[in-house]
């Protein structure tokens, strides 16, 4: 009797994932620029956020010219019009972003899992997040034309969530798509008594397309082990190239008190570079790399 009831738990819970994974088969594909977000669907309800192309986001609900997308944070409302609608399997879009990513040097399953279980060691450490550009300041353009801005915002959410999964209490330095000044950024930051503060950029170099990989800046000589251990974790989990640690004035880093780096984690000018930040999978590999490099940080 006991086993019957173990078989039948089995059974729903296999119909329940395949329906789960049938009502979220089609992703949207964003159209317009800075394309508001909104909290129901229609032009009456409050804009929550923006989100612009290239970049793509999993259908929850449709509802007449309305639909429902997953953001980082937060689930909101857009208009038809201005997104295209991609028909995908689910299993399928995660077969093809786990097979970019295995030619990363992705861990498997089971290191993550290992991973995640011995890590919620970053409890109580205060992480600022720093979304290079944003509003007007739109940074880099990609192969693809899609904006560094937009890019550090999505990497931003992706670390954010994840790091908070660690036990780390985050702040952004913005959560949308507003422009925010480099003095603005290093006081906010100071205000939160940070115990690292990392500034996310994208690089470009539209006139040498080849060039791709990971660079870690840091200001003070102090820091420079906290560089070490970020960048090594980004190698470790992406297979990015290798562009070095560098020691460099910059202003977001100068003006800061606290262990701080600039982070510029590939080229967009780059079309295989730029097409990973499309994947959350990829992203998720960065974020876990930067982690892994805290935790080793903090634990040295
Ligand atoms: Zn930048």
């Amino acid at each position: 009797m006991k086993k019957k009831l173990l078989f039948m738990l089995f059974i729903s819970s296999i119909i329940i994932f395949s329906m789960s994974c049938y009502l979220y088969a089609k992703q949207a594909q964003i159209e317009g620029e800075n394309l508001n977000v909104r909290n129901g669907p229609g032009t009456e309800y409050e804009v929550i956020a923006q989100v612009n192309p290239p970049d793509t986001y999993r259908i929850i609900e449709e509802v007449d010219e309305w639909i429902k997308i997953e953001l980082a944070t937060e689930n909101g409302w857009i208009h038809k019009d201005y997104a295209q609608i991609v028909e995908k399997e689910m299993q399928e879009s995660e077969e093809n972003e786990k097979s970019t990513t295995t030619t990363q040097a992705s861990p498997t399953t089971s290191e993550i899992k290992d991973f995640h279980s011995s890590v919620s060691d970053l409890n109580g450490k205060i992480i600022v997040i720093d979304p290079g550009h944003g509003g007007i300041d739109v940074g880099a353009i990609g192969a693809s034309g899609g904006y560094e801005s937009n890019y550090t915002l999505k990497t931003s959410f992706v670390l954010k969530e994840m790091l908070e999964a660690h036990g780390a209490k985050v702040y952004l330095t913005r959560n949308k798509n507003y422009y925010v000044s480099l003095t603005s950024r290093t006081t906010y930051s100071g205000s939160k008594f940070p115990d690292v503060f990392l500034s996310l950029h994208y690089n470009s170099t539209p006139e040498l397309p080849d060039v791709k990989g990971v660079g870690t800046y840091y200001y003070s000589d102090t820091d420079q082990s906290l560089a070490k251990y970020v960048h090594k974790g980004i190698l470790s989990q992406t297979g990015m190239n290798d562009r070095g640690v560098v020691q460099e004035d910059l202003q977001v880093l100068r003006m800061n008190h606290r262990p701080s780096l600039l982070l510029e984690l590939g080229f967009l000018s780059n079309r295989e570079e730029e097409s990973h930040l499309r994947s959350n999978v990829f992203l998720e590999s960065m974020s876990r790399g930067i982690i892994m490099g805290l935790y080793d940080y903090f634990n040295k």
